[in-house]
């Protein structure tokens, strides 16, 4: 037998090993979750012996991770705006960079001061997007849609568990299809990979996302060309549309923007590392 401290060295070592960024952070994690406790409980249980089941079942978690499956689906989890998620293998895992998103929908809301605003989240995923607007937009409706019965289901539990159910309406569909009403602010985190780039990402993303979630075509804009030029018919005057993007993306973006929304204004908002990221678009009232 070994010490618990002990076995979080050797589980560091050998997800360093293997290229994972953060192997110390990363072993607490895998072994909390075997635990099934908190960090401050792990710490004060660094000198004892784990039991064998324990050791065990942080064994199984570590394989998963050391062939690079994502550590939100190993663990099951990932908080995004401070909501703990549950995530799944078959849906995109939220990203920081999605944040920046959500900080701007709610700045444009606020400006707008619509009350019992109506959102929109198309490409919901594990409904990251959709559930932020509807826990920090007051009175907000929000549709959430995806074409994957794996994201709306996904979307729905998160929903529920977090007593959104009522505020966050979920659907399967094909982008604006089933928007039930006119929206004040559609809000989409769409496929935005070019099809030749995608092999070329990390083995977390490229052999264990799904591809529809990442996979934008040539360019990688073909889902937000379909979204843009779909959008007018769903969106109240003086309405918004805020799309993530690649940032090499948005001239051609924003000139695309230019074409299907000629009354629009678009601008971009930069994300925490100081790339263009949130492409958006805001039509007159
Ligand atoms: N930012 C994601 C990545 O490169 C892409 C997400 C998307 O296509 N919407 O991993």
């Amino acid at each position: 037998m070994s010490t618990l401290g002990v076995r979080l060295d050797d589980t560091a070592r050998r997800l360093a090993a293997v290229g994972i960024d953060d192997p110390r952070l990363e072993a607490d994690v895998l072994w909390m979750k075997a635990l099934d406790i908190d960090r401050a409980q792990l710490y004060a249980r660094l000198h004892d012996d784990p039991a064998e089941a324990h050791a065990t079942a942080a064994e199984a978690l570590t394989a998963r991770r050391l062939r690079r499956e994502p550590l939100a689906y190993v663990t099951g989890t990932r908080e995004f705006y401070g909501i703990d998620l549950t995530i799944r293998p078959g849906v995109l895992v939220p990203r920081p960079d999605t944040e920046t998103l959500v900080d701007e929908a709610i700045s444009v809301l606020a400006h707008r001061a619509e009350p019992a605003p109506v959102i929109a989240d198309i490409g919901c995923g594990s409904g990251a997007i959709a559930l932020a607007l509807a826990a920090n937009v007051a009175d907000a409706t929000v549709h959430a849609v995806d074409r994957s019965p794996a994201a709306v289901g996904l979307t729905r539990a998160n929903a529920e568990r977090h007593g959104l159910g009522e505020r966050v309406r979920v659907y399967l569909g094909d982008l604006t299809a089933p928007l039930p009403e006119p929206v004040d602010l559609i809000a989409a985190n769409l496929p935005y990979v070019r099809s030749d780039e995608l092999p070329t990402l990390e083995p977390e993303v490229s052999v264990f996302e799904p591809a529809e979630a990442l996979d934008g075509g040539a360019d990688g804009l073909d889902l937000v060309r379909r979204l843009l030029r779909e959008a007018p018919a769903h969106l109240k005057p003086g309405a918004a549309v805020l799309l993530e993007l690649d940032p090499r993306q948005f001239d051609e973006a924003a000139a695309f923007a230019a074409e299907a929304m000629p009354d629009a204004r678009a601008r971009s908002v930069r994300d925490l590392a100081g790339r263009e990221r949130v492409l958006v678009i805001e039509t007159t009232a």
